[in-house]
């Protein structure tokens, strides 16, 4: 991997690798960029199997959250880090030992949740970094940001909707969902209180099992997911799963879900796009726990911060009229008012 030539290509500011023998600490932080502020992005807990693997994840990860807070309107950058361990590994010594690197960032890089972390790994590193965002409610913070992604996933769904069918609700609508952790689980709830019919899955049977208990849904296998015959397919897994391989195969009209980064390649948007899937921009549709983690920063306020992620639908909006102007795809007009963003911020620094 050259890593100076993709840093470069892509725009990234910084890579940090960071190690600690005594408690098996691997880890990646990479700051894409720091242009509109220090750069927030959770911490995702992971097996990578090489370091390839997880660089590239970190990279990707990272480049998408300084979208993310671009076109949200956030005075945010872009980072993100990985701990490249199983779950058997996570100890408070190897959180604190990550929350120490984080530290010696002095605030270029804010930490927060990802997958494979939860709140309580949070106030862990917490300990021994101020440099934590999404800290419990009733420490000042603005708690676990899963149930604003979630609630702002519904609020992009119903945008799209809203394009794809005229109207945005939910009613007699199919929503198939990949993946039931901490966002699927609450979003199956949310769909469920609007009257969707639901389609779940996940790797891990007993969540499965859970979700099925709790709502009415119909259930298949993980490899099946994609292909259920739905309105709308809503990643909440992992990254990279939609490929030309598994695009070929989705039956749905509109993909919109929480996933970072679900598209193996950006340029699988087109794929989408030939085959009159609307797509939901990742970083658009699921910005809903980063806008509730910036509130935290000016006194934490749920009702000010709920509405805040409701102007997600909007964001979204204005993502569908701009590409329908351009006759581009929604990832590329998202790309573009970001980029737009960006070197508005850009000009101003250099005085250009
Ligand atoms: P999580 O770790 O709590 O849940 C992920 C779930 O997906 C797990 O239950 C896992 O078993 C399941 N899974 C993994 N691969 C799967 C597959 N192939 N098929 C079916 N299920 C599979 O993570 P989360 O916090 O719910 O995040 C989910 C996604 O949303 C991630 O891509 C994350 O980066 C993104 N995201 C999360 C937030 C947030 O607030 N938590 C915010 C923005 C984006």
């Amino acid at each position: 991997m050259d890593l100076f030539n993709v840093m470069a290509k892509e725009g990234h500011e910084q890579l940090i690798v960071s190690t600690d023998s005594e408690s098996g600490l691997n880890a990646i932080i990479s700051i894409h960029s720091t242009l509109l502020g220090p750069a927030l992005g959770g911490c995702r807990f992971w097996s990578y199997k090489t370091f390839e693997e997880a660089a590239t994840d970190a990279l990707r990860l990272s480049k998408a959250m300084t979208y993310k807070a671009a076109i949200s309107g956030l005075n945010l950058g872009g980072g993100k880090a990985v701990i490249c361990a199983g779950p058997q590994d996570k100890t408070p010594a190897l959180l604190r030992a990550f929350g120490r690197s984080v530290d010696s960032l002095a605030g270029l890089y804010v930490t927060a949740q990802d997958v494979g972390m939860t709140l309580s790994d949070l106030e862990t590193i917490r300990e021994v970094t101020r440099y934590a965002a999404g800290i419990p409610e009733e420490k000042g913070g603005s708690g676990d940001p899963s149930s604003m992604t979630a609630r702002g996933v519904v609020h992009g769904m119903r945008c799209c909707l809203k394009e794809s069918f005229g109207s945005d609700s939910f009613r007699d609508r199919t929503v198939a969902v990949q993946g039931l952790g901490k966002v699927g689980r609450q979003l199956v709830g949310l769909l469920h209180r609007e009257g969707a019919r639901l389609i779940v899955s996940d790797l891990d049977a007993s969540r499965v099992k859970a979700v099925v208990a709790e709502v009415k849904a119909e259930t298949l296998p993980p490899t099946r997911i994609h292909t259920a015959a739905c309105d709308i397919f809503a990643p909440c897994a992992m990254g990279g799963i939609l490929n030309s391989a598994t695009i070929s195969k989705l039956r749905c009209r509109i993909v919109a879900g929480a996933a970072n980064n679900p598209l193996a390649n950006w340029a699988d948007a087109n794929l989408l796009q030939r085959r009159r899937i609307l797509y939901a921009p990742d970083y658009v549709i699921n910005a809903g726990g980063l806008i509730n983690i910036a509130c935290e920063t000016e006194g934490y306020q749920k009702e000010k911060a709920e509405e805040r992620v409701a102007g997600i639908a909007d964001n979204l909006s204005r993502v569908f009229a701009r590409a329908k102007e351009e006759k581009i795809t929604p990832l590329e007009a998202a790309n573009r008012l970001a980029e737009e963003r960006l070197a508005k911020a850009r000009a101003g620094r250099s005085g250009g």
